[in-house]
C-alpha cells in the first residue's frame, strides 16, 4: 500500500485538537465510573495534526476511483453525479438526530417527509401505494414477491414458479427462490425482447408472476408489454417490473400504466443516494391498488394533515426492515424529486436517453452492437471482435482504467459475448462523451496493434490486476507492523 496507516505516522505528543481548560472541580475518574470498568493506561490510538490526518484520508479516497472524481459509466447501477445539496438536507438535525426509537408523535416532520416521497413516486409510476421500508433493490424485490405470494395464498393457492428472462439481473432469480418459488427462464429473441411464443408456452396455472425489467437489461424497451401484460393476467399471474432502470422512464412512461402490479424502485439509483461499498440504499416497492393490504406494516397514513404509522392492515406480510427503512437515503431522494420537479425528472430521462443513444453511435464502428437499434438509457457492447487479437472484454476494462474512466459493467448481461454494458447517465457532459469515445477507439487499437499492454493494464493503478478469486476466498484482513 502506497499510503501508511495513521498508526505508523504516529507522532507521541502530537494533537489535531485543542480543548479549553477544566473549569468545574475536578473528580477522580474512579468516582464516576467503577474502577473495574476503568483502563488502567491511556488506549494507544494514533497522535497526529488535523492537517496529517485531512490529507491522509483524502489520499485515501483518491487510490480508489468515484463518481465525484471522474466518469463512471457503470451499466445497470445508475452511477450519476449525486448533488451535494442532498447531502445539506439529509444533514438537518431535524432528520438527522430523531431517534429511531422516539414516540412518532414528536417526528412528524420526517414522517411527512417520507409521506411525501411515497405520494410522489406513485405519481411517477402510476402505482397506488408505496412502502419505503425495504433497504434495496434486492430487498425490494423479496418484498414484492412476498407480496404476489400471499396475494396467491389467499385465492387459494400460491403456486410453484417464476418466469424471468435469460437477460435478468442476477438479484432476481436469488430474490424468486428465497421466496420458495422454482424459477423458469425465457429466452429472449432476435431483437433483445421478450419472446412472447416461449411466454406463452410457459404460462400456466402454476405461474405466480413474470418478472421483468423494462428497458431490460440491453436497455431496450419492451414495446410489446401491452400483449406481454394480457397474456399474463389471463394465467391469472402477475407482472412485476424491476424498477432499477428507471432512469429511462420519469416522466414519460409510468409502469402502473402498462400493466406492472408491483414495482420496486432502487431511491440509490435513479434518485441519486451516493451507492456502492454496501452503502446503505433503499427500494421502496409501489403496489396497484388491490395489493395494497398487502404490504409490510407499519404503512403511513395521513389524518388531519398529520401523517402517522398505521400497524392495522388485514393481510399485510408483517414488518420486514429495522425501524422504518434507510430514512437518510429517503431524505436525498426526497431532495432531489423537489429540486427536479415534473419538469425537470422528465429532461433527467430525455438527457440519459440522449447520452447512451449518442455515445453509441459513436462506437457502433468500433465494436460490435449485438442490438443496433434505438436503445433508452444504457446499450451494450460486444468485444467479441477484438478477441482475434487475443484481447478479451476485461483487457479493454481494465485498460480504461488508465485513462481515468471506470470501466462499464462487463459479462452481463449473460446473453451478450463479451458484454460491455455502458449507462453514461444525464450528468455527463458532451465533452466527457466525447473524451470516453476517444478512449475507447484508441484501446480497440492497441487491441489489434500492442495487445501486451492491454493484457498488463491497468499500469497506472495504485494496484494493478488482482486476483479476484483468492481476495473473495483467501481474505487477509489482519494488519502485521510493519519493522
Ligand atoms: C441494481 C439492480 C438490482 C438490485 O438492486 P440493489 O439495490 O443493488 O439490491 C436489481 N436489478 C437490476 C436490473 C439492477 O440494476
Amino acid at each position: 500500500m502506497p499510503e501508511p496507516l495513521l498508526f505508523e505516522m504516529t507522532e507521541p505528543g502530537r494533537r489535531g485538537f485543542s480543548l479549553p481548560g477544566l473549569d468545574v472541580p475536578e473528580k477522580p475518574a474512579g468516582d464516576l465510573i467503577p474502577a473495574a470498568s476503568l483502563r488502567s493506561a491511556p488506549a494507544d490510538l494514533p497522535e497526529l495534526s488535523e492537517p496529517e490526518v485531512m490529507r491522509h484520508f483524502i489520499r485515501l479516497s483518491l487510490l480508489n476511483h468515484h463518481v465525484d472524481k471522474g466518469f463512471y459509466p457503470l451499466g445497470s447501477c445508475t452511477m450519476k453525479y449525486n448533488p451535494k445539496v442532498n447531502e445539506n438536507t439529509a444533514k438537518f438535525s431535524g432528520f438527522s438526530q430523531v431517534h429511531p426509537l422516539q414516540d412518532p408523535e414528536g417526528i412528524s416532520g420526517i414522517l411527512m417527509l417520507m409521506g411525501d416521497l411515497a405520494r410522489s413516486l406513485c405519481e411517477i409510476s402510476g402505482m397506488d401505494a408505496v412502502t419505503l421500508q425495504p433497504a434495496a433493490g434486492a430487498h425490494g424485490e423479496m418484498t414484492g414477491i412476498k407480496i404476489i405470494r400471499a396475494y396467491h395464498e389467499r385465492n387459494g393457492n400460491p403456486r410453484t414458479k417464476i418466469i424471468l428472462p435469460d437477460s435478468a439481473h442476477g438479484t432476481n432469480p436469488a430474490s424468486a427462490a428465497i421466496s420458495g418459488y422454482r424459477t423458469v427462464q425465457i429466452r429472449s429473441n432476435a431483437e433483445g425482447l421478450v419472446d412472447l411464443e416461449d411466454l406463452k408456452k410457459n404460462l400456466d396455472e402454476q405461474v405466480a408472476c413474470l418478472m421483468l425489467t423494462n428497458p431490460n437489461t440491453l436497455g431496450l424497451f419492451e414495446s410489446r408489454i401491452c400483449e406481454i401484460s394480457r397474456m399474463v393476467h389471463e394465467a391469472g399471474a402477475l407482472l412485476y417490473m424491476d424498477g432499477a432502470n428507471l432512469n429511462a422512464l420519469l416522466g414519460i412512461v409510468r409502469p402502473g400504466e402498462i400493466g406492472f402490479d408491483v414495482l420496486h424502485f432502487n431511491l440509490h439509483k435513479t434518485f441519486s443516494s451516493p451507492h456502492g461499498g454496501g452503502g446503505p440504499g433503499s427500494g421502496p416497492v409501489g403496489v396497484r391498488s388491490f395489493l395494497r393490504d398487502f404490504l409490510p406494516v407499519p404503512i403511513l397514513v395521513e389524518d388531519h394533515s398529520r401523517w402517522r404509522f398505521e400497524w392495522n392492515l388485514e393481510h399485510s406480510i408483517g414488518k420486514l426492515q429495522g425501524f422504518y427503512g434507510n430514512v437518510g437515503v429517503m431524505v436525498r431522494a426526497y431532495t432531489y424529486i423537489r429540486m427536479l420537479g415534473e419538469k425537470g425528472l422528465k429532461q433527467v430521462s430525455r438527457d440519459a436517453i440522449l447520452n447512451a443513444n449518442y455515445l453509441m453511435r459513436k462506437l457502433e464502428g468500433t465494436f460490435d452492437l449485438p442490438h443496433a437499434q434505438h436503445h433508452m438509457h444504457e446499450f451494450v457492447l460486444s468485444g467479441d471482435r477484438q478477441k482475434k487479437w487475443g484481447i478479451k472484454t476485461l483487457d479493454m476494462a481494465k485498460r480504461l482504467l488508465d485513462f481515468g474512466f471506470h470501466a462499464p459493467t462487463v459479462y452481463f448481461p449473460l446473453i451478450v459475448h463479451e458484454a460491455m454494458m455502458i449507462e453514461p447517465t444525464e450528468t455527463e457532459s458532451l465533452e466527457t462523451l466525447d473524451a470516453f469515445a476517444d478512449v475507447m477507439k484508441r484501446i480497440a487499437m492497441e487491441a489489434e496493434q500492442e495487445p501486451d499492454i492491454l493484457k498488463q493494464a491497468p499500469l497506472t493503478t495504485p494496484v494493478s490486476r488482482l486476483d479476484e478469486a483468492s481476495a473473495a476466498r483467501d481474505m487477509d484482513v489482519c494488519y502485521r507492523k510493519r519493522d
